[in-house]
């Protein structure tokens, strides 16, 4: 209701994201607001204050960011930054006793994963993965068609996420050191959450292969990656995440029917359609959902949509990939 107090929101790493999504979606949400920013870039810092009418004692840079703990105004981390400062900002921020959403994928690997798991259980603080599509109406509308059985049992998913990488060949997301790996890393935790989510399960086996026709741009980093999924019960799963191909996709074939989103993965508006017609839903900022969803979490005890058991599932099943990509054969997530 219009009396509920708003919690405080810190966005940690004013890049695009924060800038062009995060933070306008902050001055629509009706339980949270920005309150707060961490930066390396000083005239960033001086921008964002002026036009979000932040005031300095509520600015933070990386080594003074420890201070956040003493600022009663700031209830919400939330870190934005290239993957590989994931677990360091998201343990600080427990540790300084605030509740934590960490953007995906949520960190460079399983160990960091369990260790921002452990941190905020140990702070007693709630951790949240940015997975903005579980807010978003079209991906709920799937996760209800699964569990209800609309169709019957999912016999086939397959989901694509993939977007074709131009530009500077020295930014970070192709860099392994910042990055943790490519395609994967980036757009392909959206496939494989599109699998599971698409058929309700988790994966017991995965079958990937890695292709590479541009190693001069991606040099160090996945440029297309390929996997085939077995799950509990006989479904069958196959993903493509690439840094060179345009995909975006989510599709699932049932007993009775079958269901599908292209756009899938996209800041939105969804489109969806299953056998029986069109899906039809009005478009909200996904971003003020997921963060909304989050602060009456907090507040209000509601389902954490995204919290970091899932973040850390979906990065065992990263691990599993470039397992079998570097092994041959199956592995086991
Ligand atoms: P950007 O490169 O645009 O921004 C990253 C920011 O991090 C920089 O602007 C900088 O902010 C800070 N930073 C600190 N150290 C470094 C460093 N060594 N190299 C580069 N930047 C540094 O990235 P994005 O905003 O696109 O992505 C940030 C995170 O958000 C990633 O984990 C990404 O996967 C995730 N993301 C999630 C999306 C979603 O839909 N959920 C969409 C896009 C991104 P400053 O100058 O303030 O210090």
């Amino acid at each position: 209701g219009s009396q509920v107090k708003k919690l405080g929101v810190a966005l940690v790493g004013l890049g695009s994201y924060s800038t062009y999504q995060l933070a306008p979606a902050l001055q629509q949400t009706a339980y949270c607001h920005l309150a707060g920013i961490v930066t390396g870039t000083p005239q960033k810092a001086r921008q964002w204050m002026q036009t979000y009418g932040i005031g300095a004692e509520h600015v933070y840079d990386y080594d003074s960011f420890d201070r956040i703990a003493a600022d009663k105004a700031i209830d919400i981390v939330y870190v934005v930054l290239p993957n590989s400062m994931h677990a360091e900002f998201s343990i600080r921020a427990a540790k300084a006793g605030k509740h934590v959403i960490c953007e995906k994928p949520m960190a460079m690997n399983v160990g960091e994963c369990d260790a921002i798991m452990a941190a905020c259980r140990e702070a007693g603080v709630k951790l949240g993965v940015g997975y903005r599509l579980h807010s978003e109406p079209y991906t709920r509308e799937v996760k209800r068609l699964v569990r209800e059985q609309a169709f019957g049992r999912v016999r086939f998913v397959g989901a694509d996420a993939a977007y074709i990488s131009a530009g500077n060949p020295d930014q970070w997301r192709l860099d392994k050191s910042l990055s943790g790996g490519g395609a994967l890393m980036n757009m392909g935790v959206y496939a494989i959450q599109s699998c599971i989510y698409g058929c309700g399960k988790n994966p017991v086996s995965v079958s990937a292969r890695e292709f590479s026709t541009r190693p001069d741009y991606f040099r160090d980093t996945d440029e297309t990656i390929t996997a085939q999924f077995e799950f509990p019960g006989g479904t069958v799963g196959q993903m493509m995440t690439s840094h060179n191909a345009q995909a975006n996709r989510l599709y699932a074939s049932c007993d009775r029917g079958w269901f599908e989103l292209q756009p899938a993965n996209n800041y939105g508006p969804l489109s969806g359609r299953t056998s029986e017609g069109p899906m039809s839903f009005p478009h909200e900022s996904q971003q003020k959902l997921q963060m909304d969803d989050f602060a009456r979490h907090i507040l209000e005890g509601t389902p954490n949509r995204a919290p970091g058991e899932m973040g850390k599932r979906d990065m065992v099943v990263v691990e599993a990939i470039y397992r079998s990509i570097r092994e041959g054969g199956k592995a086991i997530p």
